[in-house]
């Protein structure tokens, strides 16, 4: 027998740490970082820390921290991996993203079962360690060259210090094959009008005093950064003119990558990481693949919108945008396809309740369709329904995800099947008509008060029936998409079932072994499009790949007279 001779293959990593401040686009930096590396010929892959203590993203409210972003395997984490996984155009694994909650559950087991011998169990070096072993577990995992680790937070904070440290030990470890990337922030005060540099050289000290010296500096500003600045930050953190990027507002977020190669970042990253530019053809196809998506964003003709009756407000625009950052994403990418840009309008459920309940529902004609997006709980829910009920009778297309689907059930069950009182048992537990009732594995774990990661969550498979709207629309028999619910569409094998059928509201996809529910539509004959899925599609979409519910939809808001 031949001997194994294989030897373990050298993983490359950049860390990508904040400084000044949080949001200015880290992570789309990180992605972008990880597309240019991709363009290179490389294998990236990414793996996304966030600082909190809550062991995933499931249990926070997304007015708080946006969209709770589901992978295949189920794992609740943050919008993030959403860039990840529609810049790198592949499918990320729970290895790919850790919390401080999720570490200290990860090194707390390990001692419950006599995992470190007997050792004393330290904050440092233990917790920083067990960091190290997902990021390479994740890295293995994925197969990836390179791993882009994107630090959540910004350095001098309490909470990011242990990843941090682990951020050293590895650097330590093997120098050549870790890079630091901080992202920083260039203010331009409105008194002073120019560009000042002090937070970011303030920042720098403060990534050196953790142990650690960037080797790349990325300048987040409204506009370019100039040489003088350029040179002061080199300066001050001890590196050359060019390791300093400016990375001004762009246009889309999907122009970075291309910014970043014209700053030649790629070959700068492979030299730290002794790498070379492979210039495969893996790497151009990407690149231009990349480059044709990017075009037709920008080369659209016409324009449908699109109405999202959400009810995340409160806070402003800019949080509900958040909450829904991968259906405004699929959107796009079916736009482009399709070439036409999509405007968005955000509706709120509730002002839909009111006595300015007629004159917003006549408004809906102005939209060329309109959704109705994934919820928790009962605020906006009336609203909701009277929106779909307008839809589903003006033949407005119209698509319903999750609670948007559940919604749909609710009002037909109500409207056309008078069913009075029908309800989902989440908002009215005691409901004569439970239309969309808990599932049942659900019921014990809810008793329990066992909420955390505890939803049906993932990808599961559908079939779908010939000859329905869904079918036609993905073009395929079956189907895996991604899930996160606790409650279900209650009418197969019981008495609701004939009559939804009978009146034209079919069950067009079923899990496999036909028990749960996962689309229904209203029949062709009765409506253009009205689809609602009990899935999130918006989490598969991709840029590369739109995906085929959104497309449908807007392609109806295009024919729509
Ligand atoms: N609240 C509903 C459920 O738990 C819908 C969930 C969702 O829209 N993600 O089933």
């Amino acid at each position: 027998m031949k001997k194994k001779t294989q030897k373990k293959k050298t993983r490359k990593y950049i860390f990508v740490v904040g400084g000044v401040m949080s949001g200015v686009g880290k992570g789309i930096t990180a992605s972008s970082i990880g597309k240019i590396l991709q363009f290179a010929g490389y294998e990236v892959s990414a793996v996304k820390i966030d600082p909190y203590v809550n062991v995933d993203a499931g249990t926070m409210n997304p007015t708080e921290h946006g969209e709770t972003f589901v992978l295949e395997d189920g794992y609740e984490t943050d919008q993030d991996m959403g860039n990840y996984e529609r810049f790198l155009n592949r499918s990320l694994t729970r290895d790919s993203y850790m919390t401080t909650g999720s570490i200290y559950q990860t090194v707390i087991n390990r001692e419950r079962s006599l995992g470190y011998g007997g050792k004393t169990v330290s904050v440092v070096p233990h917790v920083p360690l067990a960091v190290i072993d997902q990021i390479q577990r994740s890295a293995d995992k994925e197969d990836a060259e390179i791993t882009v680790v994107e630090i959540g937070g910004t350095v001098g904070e309490y909470e990011n210090i242990l990843f941090l440290e682990a951020a050293r030990m590895m650097k330590r470890q093997s120098p050549q094959d870790v890079a630091f990337v901080l992202v920083s922030y260039l203010p331009v005060p409105g008194t002073l009008g120019e560009m000042k540099t002090k937070p970011t050289q303030q920042a720098v000290r403060t990534l050196q005093e953790s142990g650690i010296f960037p080797d790349i500096i990325v300048g987040r500003s409204p506009g370019i950064m100039d040489d003088r600045r350029r040179g002061k930050i080199a300066t001050s953190s001890m590196l050359h003119d060019e390791d300093i990027i400016s990375a001004p507002n762009l246009s889309s977020i999907y122009d970075l990558p291309e910014h970043f190669v014209s700053e030649n970042l790629d070959q700068k990253l492979l030299r730290k990481l002794s790498l070379k530019s492979r210039s495969n053809q893996k790497g151009i196809k990407n690149r231009q693949a990349w480059n044709r998506f990017v075009n037709k964003t920008k080369k659209s003709q016409g324009e449908v919108s699109i109405a999202i009756v959400g009810k995340y407000f409160g806070t402003g625009d800019f949080v509900l945008s958040d909450a829904y950052v991968s259906v405004i994403e699929a959107l796009k990418f079916s736009g482009a396809e399709l070439g036409v840009s999509v405007k968005i309008d955000w509706l709120q459920a509730q002002d839909f309740e009111g006595t300015e309940k007629k004159k917003n529902l006549k408004r809906l004609h102005n939209y060329g369709g309109v959704i109705v997006p994934g919820g928790f709980g009962s605020s906006g829910i009336d609203g909701k329904l009277a929106v779909i009920e307008y839809v589903r009778m003006n033949k407005i297309p119209f698509l319903g995800i999750c609670l948007g689907m559940q919604m749909a059930s609710v009002e037909f069950a109500r409207n056309v099947l008078k069913l009075k009182g029908a309800h989902t048992t989440e908002v009215n537990p005691d409901t004569d008509h439970p239309v969309i009732d808990i599932l049942s594995e659900q019921k014990e774990k809810l008793k329990q008060g066992d909420y955390g990661g505890s939803m049906r969550l993932g990808s599961y498979t559908a079939n779908l029936k010939p000859g329905s709207l869904a079918r036609k629309v993905y073009k395929k028999a079956a189907i895996s998409e991604r899930h996160r619910h606790r409650y279900e569409l209650n009418t197969i094998g019981n008495e609701y079932q004939k009559m939804f059928e009978e009146k034209g509201f079919h069950v067009s996809g079923t899990s496999p072994d036909g028990v749960l529910t996962e689309i229904v539509e209203l029949d062709q004959k009765l409506h253009p499009f009205f689809v609602g899925v009990q899935f999130h599609p918006e989490l598969q979409a991709r840029p590369l790949d739109p995906h085929p519910l959104f497309t449908g939809l807007i392609k109806a808001a295009k024919n729509k007279k």
